[in-house]
């Protein structure tokens, strides 16, 4: 109606552009096996379930403020101190903090290519440059490109390791070749670390211009709760809780948060039964023609087999009640990525691979 449109002609030019952005966001089918998002699916081990009961129990005021008990055990729990800790309603809230605090429009900031979408939009938010840095066929970092290529002017630099959506991950000491060799800011996104080898968490003491970012969504089985962190300098660090909203977490989150950094050895096999499906997948979707780079997250990306694109293997899927993720928007139209579920879903999405593959023959 009029009053709709007089309204809508009131929306920022940011805004209407952010609307010609892919939706990532389908409509969640319960009936459906649900691999496209990269959770976790098991249930939360029951202490931790309790805490978020005794939470309610406890408290319907405001939550505490500055979610300084959780950024407490955090720095206990990862030997770091509370003014190197930042909280978040999943790391996407800490992600959009650093983006607000050092992007004007005009400036530029820098991604590890292909990456997380988010940031795109979190660039564009702000009027700022988005410039995606290609880690090329091998996904390395590509440290020379970073320090004095396009994005050699960038205000910040983002990637994350082990990198979505390929599962890839660089060594370490790449990435503190780079941040010795930088004084901007070098954002580390390690949503995926848990399910690696290492991770760069101990060099914040050595690299001021290092921020760390963590979340529980993915290790620890969380996605809905929303728990995430930043580790980094206490300076910065104090920037962006300055600019953080009040009472941004609730008390659920706090309370699981809390349970899950006095209780991290509850998950080992939970990460256990990750790190063997995502081999068993790995190999079945060699064996079917894929191709598939080792992955070092909860998920993997496949290549078609020659001839076949990404976008067609994902509706057969779907009409088989499987849910995989494609990105057209990434260079990767020949690509699938398969979140790793339990053992279940994994053989139902198995044997629809399968059912699709023999069709063709
Ligand atoms: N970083 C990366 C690389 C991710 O893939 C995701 C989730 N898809 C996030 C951050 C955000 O996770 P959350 O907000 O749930 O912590």
């Amino acid at each position: 109606d009029a009053k709709m449109q007089s309204v809508l002609s009131s929306l920022s030019q940011v805004a209407r552009q952010l609307e010609a952005l892919p939706s990532d966001r389908p409509a969640p089918d319960t009936s459906c096996v649900k691999l496209n998002t990269n959770e976790n699916p098991f249930p939360l081990p029951t202490i931790i379930m309790q805490s978020a009961i005794a939470a309610l129990e406890r408290q319907y005021l405001y939550p505490e403020d500055d979610n300084i008990s959780l950024r407490e055990a955090a720095a206990n729990a990862y030997g770091v101190s509370k003014d190197q800790v930042i909280a978040g309603n999943g790391s996407s809230e800490l992600l959009g903090l650093i983006y607000r605090a050092f992007l004007a429009p005009g400036d530029s900031v820098a991604m590890m290519s292909p990456g997380f979408s988010f940031n795109r939009k979190l660039a564009m938010l702000q009027g700022a440059q988005f410039l995606e840095i290609g880690c090329g066929e091998a996904h390395s970092l590509p440290v020379e490109q970073l320090l004095f290529g396009p994005a050699k002017d960038a205000k910040f630099i983002l990637l994350a390791n082990p990198n979505n959506p390929t599962g890839t991950f660089v060594p370490v000491a790449d990435i503190e070749r780079l941040l010795a060799q930088s004084d901007r800011l070098i954002v580390l996104d390690e949503a995926y670390v848990d399910f690696a080898p290492d991770n760069g968490l101990r060099l914040i003491d050595r690299y001021s211009n290092l921020l760390v970012l963590r979340t529980f969504s993915k290790s620890y089985a969380t996605a809905g709760v929303r728990v995430g962190f930043g580790f980094g300098h206490p300076e910065i660090i104090g920037r962006l809780r300055n600019i953080q909203n009040v009472f941004n977490m609730n008390v659920i989150g706090h309370a699981v948060g809390i349970s899950i950094l006095a209780h991290r050895d509850a998950y080992a096999d939970n990460h256990k039964h990750i790190k063997r499906e995502r081999q068993r997948v790995t190999l079945a979707l060699l064996q079917l023609g894929f191709s598939v780079a080792p992955s070092h997250a909860n998920f993997v990306l496949a290549r078609a087999p020659a001839g076949q694109d990404g976008s067609w293997w994902q509706a057969a899927l779907e009409r088989q009640k499987i849910l995989v993720a494609f990105f057209p928007d990434k260079g990767l139209e020949n690509y699938i990525r398969v979140s790793i579920g339990t053992k279940e879903q994994m053989d139902a999405f198995l044997a629809a691979a399968r059912d699709i593959s023999g069709s063709l023959k």
